[in-house]
């Protein structure tokens, strides 16, 4: 018979110390004999008591190794891995990692399959205990009868980023993981994915700033401006660098609406106005140029600066004039390809050259070269940027002048480095906030060199060399990828451009849109049209909620997985999984369900091969055989607590890398000749403003909105040092450190409205509320308020935090616009 099950999520001071003296209790005991001790116990007792890597999955962007520590079978501690010599900065940990032990044991887990009792409402957490077996016939049944009736796309898959493992979790529509990879394509499902952080990563991968800079080369800087992020706060992996460098004399400038951690800890702090970042990004390169700062070597030989531009927008090349385009050798593959060379002017003949050749290419300009009126590269962009000067920075921005004079004339006079982060991205349009800065970093020449670097945040390390063949199903069927944010549309529309899609079934997994998306509202009310949905969690959330069916899914310490390259701050060390413990309860990894699954739907075959072999045949290419590296060398070590360390090392040294090999140009590219959406649903691309560097209102959030009026504060969010996105939100150590959601206020906008710290107040628009309690705050600016992300809604009084944002995309980038709305706030009376 089916069991009522408990969901209980909240915090009790019982449980947290029920859970916490138990492991307590196990590693006291634990602590009395060594490690060597138990394994001299023979294999069964090796197996009880160990110490094993298990990287840290939070998607904080560390990617930290992590020691894990088993006593009796159960995980008792983790511990930041032993690091050698040379590379101790990579020895790290934060609260989320050592909190692990208690996610794991959480005893809010779910535990077993279960299914939402009929007759109920979704949402109610009305669900009954099923076997296994049930759960699979269901899933089987349903997801057949959909693919019969209305094809494989009629099955839509939802997946974030929680974890990315070769075999379990996924990344950007399964397209580097087995488990979902093969599935999805298989059965031809559409794939919907977490579009948060687009903006800036499409952005930078389009300009080359992606690959051109780790934050482990800001050691060396004199100055770095941090902006976009708080990594003190965090992001641990990131500050261990940037802390290396400012004890190393580099002075720290946080560029921020909100005094964050980081701010508190820098050098200088400067306020801004939210999302007009781009405007004082470009008003420094106008300063440059007007002042002659310019660093000629770096903007002629890094980036597209002299590149000749013809009337139609793309360059002036040497097949333009007649020439055939020459062979040479493709660094990357080592063959024989085309180049058909960039024309400049050079200033030394006074007439046109190739970017090669050319002894003394002209920056600025406009040229007649073999009936082509052209004109720089660097000229056209200047154009475009002209009314941008320091003086409407400084109003516009809401920033003193003086301070941001004297702060571009210092980044271009030391060697100095620049670090972003997403927090920039998340406004409709941000995306063009990278033109402007790949353009500063191509007049400063702060790039490719330690202690001179733009970033994102990190670097992808050493990965590019995988296999990725076995993540499409043999004979795959097209899988439509899709934003998550426009399911909504989808829903209403049949699909969307080329892609028809009629959902009719929708599975989540790795991720929890429903309560980290923005315009969650409008996404709930369209995934509740759905006719049935499938949830993979380990933890009751906003998304496991409005399930049909709840799978629990595997803690990464019950896995045997390597975990994939997309990371802001990975160390230079492979990151695997050796399976620490059994999986707890009834909780399954992701592949065993699809496994199983596919033989119940009857292509049992899809996954033929053990999870071991799926790994060597990712990870055992030729080029890891030529450093005698192999995936079994790789999880071995870890069984044994020991990293191997990954081949590519992209860090700099001294010398100043001018190329990225990154660009259609292989250099910085602050002008884009094709610009290219991310998804192409047959949207119109406006190439005069995708191709230079601009700046564009928000949707919402900008100074003269007429809705200002309505709604005057800027609405803003934060990540939290306790939580990465929301897979911390039911650990009951992270929940003592942090147990409610707060919006911060400044005390300019709480007085008129007679709110004090500790007051319940409304924050609102015309979308929705959250009622919340309100700390007052010098912290943010006036006219702006911040709730951290990653809260539930059953952590608010009422109503989300995300109910207030936007579901606005922009049709280029396709990236959630989180920090893109106004609101205002009330505080609600007692007993109202
Ligand atoms: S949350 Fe991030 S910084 Fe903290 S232990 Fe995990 S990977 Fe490291």
């Amino acid at each position: 018979m089916a069991e009522k099950a408990s969901t209980s999520r909240s915090l009790s001071r019982r449980s947290f110390l029920k859970t916490t003296a138990a492991a307590a209790g196990v590693a006291a005991v634990a602590g009395t004999a060594g490690v060597a001790a138990y394994a001299a116990g023979g294999p069964e007792e090796a197996a009880q008591n160990k110490e094993v890597i298990g990287s840290c999955r939070s998607n904080c962007g560390g990617k930290c190794p992590l020691k894990v520590k088993v006593r009796n079978g159960k995980v008792v501690k983790t511990e930041p891995a032993d690091m050698p010599e040379g590379d101790e900065l990579y020895r790290r940990i934060c609260v989320k990692g050592l909190s692990q032990p208690q996610r794991l044991y959480d005893p809010d887990r779910l535990k077993y399959p279960m299914r939402r009792i009929e007759g109920t409402e979704r949402g109610t957490e009305e669900f009954e205990r099923i076997s296994w077996d049930e759960a699979l016939d269901l899933m089987a049944t349903k997801f057949t009868d959909v693919i019969d009736q209305f094809g494989g796309s009629s099955l839509c898959m939802w997946v974030g980023y929680g974890s990315q493992g070769f075999l379990n979790g996924a990344d950007t529509h399964g397209t580097t993981n087995i488990g979902y990879g093969r599935f999805s394509s298989k059965v031809g499902a559409s794939s919907f994915d977490s579009a948060a952080d687009w903006g800036g990563i499409w952005g930078t991968m389009l300009c080359g700033l992606f690959s051109t800079g780790s934050t482990v080369n800001v050691i060396g800087s004199k100055l770095i401006i941090c902006c976009g992020g708080d990594p003190a706060n965090s992001m641990q992996g990131e500050w261990t660098f940037i802390k290396k460098a400012m004890e190393q004399g580099a002075r720290l400038v946080t560029i921020d609406p909100r005094f964050s951690t980081t701010a508190a800890v820098s050098d200088q702090y400067l306020s801004i106005r939210p999302g007009t970042d781009a405007i004082l990004f470009m008003a420094w390169c106008n300063y440059l140029m007007d002042n002659d700062l310019v660093n000629y070597e770096f903007a002629t030989k890094g980036s597209v600066a002299p590149y000749l531009l013809k009337e139609d927008g793309t360059y002036l090349r040497n097949s333009d004039l007649g020439i055939e385009p020459a062979m040479v050798m493709d660094p990357n593959t080592g063959m024989e390809v085309p180049y058909d060379a960039y024309v400049v002017w050079d200033e030394s003949t006074n007439s046109h050259s190739t970017r090669d050749e050319a002894v003394q290419p002209a920056l600025y300009g406009q040229y007649e070269v073999g009936g082509f009126k052209t004109t720089t590269t660097l000229s056209l962009c200047r154009e475009a940027i002209k009314e941008y000067t320091m003086e409407v920075a400084a109003e516009r921005c809401g920033m003193d002048l003086d301070e941001i004079t004297a702060l571009i004339e210092e980044f271009a006079s030391v060697p100095s480095s620049f670090i972003t982060y997403n927090g920039f991205s998340h406004h409709n349009n941000s995306h063009h906030n990278y033109k402007s800065l790949a353009l500063l970093a191509a007049l400063t020449g702060n790039q490719g060199q330690q202690g001179r670097i733009f970033s994102i945040g990190g670097v992808m390390r050493g990965y590019f060399v995988l296999d990725y063949a076995e993540c499409v199903a043999p004979d795959p069927k097209p899988v439509a990828m899709v934003p998550g944010m426009l399911f909504p549309d989808v829903m209403a529309n049949g699909g969307i451009g080329q892609y028809k899609i009629n959902p009719k079934a929708l599975w989540f997994m790795n991720g929890n849109p429903m309560a980290m998306e923005s315009g969650r509202s409008e996404l709930i009310e369209a995934v509740n049209k759905v006719d049935f949905i499938v949830c993979s969690e380990s933890v009751m959330t906003d998304t496991a909620r409005m399930a049909d069916l709840l799978l629990p899914i595997c803690h990464p310490f019950e896995e045997v997985d390597i975990s994939a390259p997309f990371s802001s701050c990975p160390t230079g060390y492979f990151h695997p999984f050796v399976k620490a413990v059994e999986p707890s309860y009834e909780c399954k990894t992701d592949m065993d369900v699809f496994r199983e699954l596919s033989e119940k739907m009857g292509f049992g075959d899809l996954y033929d091969k053990t999870d071991e072999e799926y790994i060597s045949a990712m990870f055992d290419t030729p080029f890891m055989g030529m450093f005698g590296i192999n995936s079994k060398m790789v999880l071995d070590a870890a069984s044994r607590a020991e990293l191997v360390k990954c081949p590519l090392d992209m860090s700099f040294t001294e010398e100043q890398t001018f190329t990225n090999g990154m660009t259609a140009s292989g250099r910085l590219e602050f002008y884009w000749e094709h610009p290219a959406p991310r998804y192409d649903f047959g949207q119109e691309v406006d190439y005069s403003v995708e191709r230079v560097p601009c700046y564009i209102d928000a949707t919402e959030a900008y100074e003269t909105n007429p809705l200002k009026e309505k709604y005057p504060i800027y609405g803003n969010s934060n990540h939290s040092r306790f939580s990465a996105h929301s897979q911390q939100a039911h650990t009951p150590l992270i929940r003592e450190l942090q147990p409610e959601p707060l919006v911060q206020i400044n005390p300019a906008d709480a007085e008129p409205r007679g709110i004090a710290t500790g007051d319940i107040v409304r924050v609102f628009n015309d979308r929705g509320e959250v009622v919340i309690k309100a700390e007052v705050t010098e912290g943010v600016r006036p006219e702006t308020m911040c709730i951290r992300q990653g809260w539930q809604s059953d952590h608010f009084i009422s109503g989300h935090a995300q109910n207030l944002t936007p579901r606005l995309m922009n049709d280029f980038c396709w990236n959630s616009s989180f920090y893109d709305f106004l609101c205002e706030i009330e505080k609600v009376e007692q007993g109202a």
